[in-house]
């Protein structure tokens, strides 16, 4: 075994693999960005090394600086984890000549997977099944090879991942509109532009199967079903698949053991198949799409029902030691899924969200991966997931059960989040059923991003919370607090009204609208009419959130600064995170209607798009296309409402 490593990544990743080398007496040695200077990996690993700058460019993709500081370190081996530098084998060569291990598969295996369309040559030579569909250099005719196959179609970057350079199309028509987006896309993230077609499978199942080599031998850990997908990026995860049947597991697993003995795989990895569910689970209806040569984000839901660490196998596998189990001896226990929890705004179409985390507290009953602590900031320059939660019962039910509990029980204060989202989808009877497939959230969508409107008995406690903050003196007199007073609340942009009158003995008199209650404050527990309620809440400098089953994020405007402040009434547009401003769409003098575009805004990798918030006529436009701005920059200006 090693004696220390560095892991050249960050977040929850980099916090998961150091969590293993402590249990194995392995030391570790982070790495970080400026932004990362005190986050959580950098405070748990024993040494950390400065690379700078903010942008991954900048600092995790600075493969030279980081193989320099495994030297400086002393680091034997280098864990690259997930994204960043784990499937670049350029990379994985630099490692190997500057005397290093890489803990992970050869620049080989990893160049033979790199390529979609190589990598299904490749496969259908060894005996994988792929999906039917164009996968050759020449690029001339591509309608022409569409329409052989037979439509839909579905067209694909050779280079891609994460669903970028991905496009769907049902009728020929749409066939070289779609062909230029998917080019154009491809080439701006992944600089080539090269695509193969397939066809589009009906009813779409995602059941990818978790392998382990060590360059000589290989075993499968079981299947995961990761159907659950919101523009082809995963949600829920879920192992064993909900509906497998032993013939079609073992089916999968030896297939999937095929491919990585093809390309003499050493290390964890996934295979990734699409299944056609339309008639059930049947053994000859799933297709080889691609291999991951990495450890899987969702990996945690197949440790959880065999028992293993992945990342331990990874560690002993690279540091020389043979495959630490044979076939027979693995066994699927029980059933696990994996939320990945993240910081965005779903009613506003899934906007990713920066922010402060004021408050943070994970759930007891569950596994929680996180690269974060409470204060910690989500910032703009990396992918904004908070944590991934993994549960693991006996039955898929009781887990889906213990899923949903560890969804409320989680509380994020600070930056709004996907937890109502993920508990919707917990919820959701077709998913409960275990019928799945991809297309599942996009049929739903409106029903499952409908947001929570707070209850009258939420917004009471609320409003006591904002009026007297839960760190001061609850009970008692205080001269300087008026006996009477009107709070206000916004929730959702919503102004909510609430008079909270102060009783002796720390009792308040609370009045929403028609209704009205007696609440009380005591030791942290919250009691409406003289019944004990399950609520927390816990206040911050710019508002309140009330967990409740849900969680309720609050404003509380400072009513010293209203009048002054603009942004609730619609008059202004804020960034809502930094970013460039690709197209600005209005003049001063221009008169507009709530909901028109006014600009659009290219941050962490998405563009979007800004409205306004109410008709009115624009006094002032204070950024210009190509400008990069920050968060809360006022960017467009309304005049005041007369
Ligand atoms: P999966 O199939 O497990 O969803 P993806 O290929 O979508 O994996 O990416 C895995 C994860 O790696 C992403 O969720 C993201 O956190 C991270 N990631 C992907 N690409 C990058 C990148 N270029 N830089 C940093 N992290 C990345
Ligand atoms: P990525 O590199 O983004 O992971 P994949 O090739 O793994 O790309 O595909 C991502 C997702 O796209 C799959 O999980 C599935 O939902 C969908 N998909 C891919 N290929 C097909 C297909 N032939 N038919 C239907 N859906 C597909
Ligand atoms: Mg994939």
């Amino acid at each position: 075994m090693f004696d220390k490593i560095l892991i050249a990544n960050r977040g929850e990743i980099a916090c998961r693999v150091i969590e293993t080398c402590n249990r194995l007496g392995v030391r570790t040695v982070a790495v970080h960005s400026d932004i990362d200077a005190t986050a959580r990996h950098v405070e748990m690993a024993d040494e950390a090394v400065s690379l700078g700058g903010r942008t991954p460019a900048e600092s995790y993709l600075r493969a030279d600086a980081i193989i320099a500081a495994a030297q400086a370190t002393g680091a034997e081996a280098i864990h690259p984890g997930y994204g960043f530098l784990s499937e670049n084998p350029d990379f994985v060569e630099d490692v190997d000549a500057a005397g290093l291990v890489f803990i992970g598969p050869s620049a080989d295996a990893i160049r033979a997977m790199g390529l979609k369309d190589a990598a299904k040559a490749l496969m259908a030579e060894a005996g994988v099944p792929v999906v039917p569909g164009y996968h050759g250099a020449q690029q001339n005719d591509l309608a022409q090879e569409a329409a052989q196959i037979g439509y839909p179609v579905l067209i694909k970057a050779v280079a891609g991942g994460g669903g970028k350079g991905m496009r769907r199309v049902d009728q020929s028509k749409d066939f070289e509109d779609a062909l230029d987006a998917a080019k154009s896309e491809a080439l701006k993230s992944f600089g080539n532009d090269i695509v193969l077609i397939e066809k589009y499978v009906s009813k779409p199942r995602h059941i990818e199967v978790q392998i382990f080599g060590d360059g000589q031998d290989a075993v499968h850990l079981f299947e995961r079903d990761c159907s659950l997908q919101r523009r082809h990026q995963k949600v829920i995860e879920e192992a064993p698949a909900p509906g497998m049947t032993s013939e079609m597991r073992k089916a999968m697993g030896d297939a999937a053991v095929r491919a990585a003995k093809a390309v003499n795989y050493s290390g964890a990895g996934t295979v990734e198949f699409i299944v056609d569910a339309s008639e059930g689970l049947q053994p000859d209806k799933f297709w080889f799409m691609e291999m991951n040569t990495r450890l899987q984000v969702e990996h945690p839901v197949t440790e959880a029902i065999t028992g293993i660490d992945l990342v331990e196998w990874q560690l002993r596998v690279a540091s020389g030691e043979a495959l630490p189990a044979k076939q027979e001896d693995l066994k699927i226990s029980g059933h696990a899924f994996e939320a990945r929890v993240y910081a965005e705004d779903v009613p506003a179409g899934f906007l990713p969200a920066t922010g402060t985390l004021q408050h943070l507290r994970f759930p007891k009953d569950a596994r929680s991966d996180t690269g974060v602590c409470a204060s910690d900031t989500i910032s703009p320059y990396y992918d904004p997931m908070i944590a991934k939660l993994t549960v693991h019962s006996t039955t898929r039910n009781a887990a889906l059960r213990k899923l949903d509990r560890a969804l409320s029980d989680t509380q994020i204060a600070g930056t709004v989040t996907n937890i109502a989202f993920l508990k919707a989808l917990a919820r959701h009877d077709g998913f409960a059923a275990g019928d799945v497939d991809t297309g599942l959230i996009e049929r739903d969508l409106d029903t499952l991003v409908a947001p929570n409107a707070p209850c009258s008995k939420t917004q009471a406690i609320a409003a006591v919370a904002a009026h007297a903050p839960t760190s001061a003196p609850l009970s008692g007199f205080s001269l300087w607090a008026p006996l009477q007073q009107r709070v206000l609340l916004l929730w959702g942009g919503q102004e909510i009204q609430v008079d909270v009158a102060t009783h002796s003995q720390g009792v308040f008199d609370v009045t929403c609208g028609t209704a009205r209650y007696a609440v009380v404050h005591d030791n942290g527990t919250w009691r409406v009419d003289d019944t004990k309620v399950n609520a927390e809440a816990v206040r911050y400098n710019a508002g309140v959130s009330v967990f409740w089953g849900n969680a309720y994020h609050f404003e509380v405007p400072d009513p010293l600064a209203r009048g002054s402040d603009a942004a609730y009434s619609g008059d202004l547009t804020l960034a809502p995170m930094p970013g460039l401003v690709k197209a600005v769409f209005v003049k001063q003098g221009m008169r507009v209607v709530e909901g028109e575009r006014l600009a659009i805004l290219e941050a962490m990798k998405m563009e979007h798009v800004l409205c306004a918030g109410r008709d009115g006529v624009v006094a002032d436009v204070n950024v210009a296309e190509g400008a990069q701005i920050s968060a809360g920059d006022a960017m467009i200006v309304l005049e005041p409402e007369v």
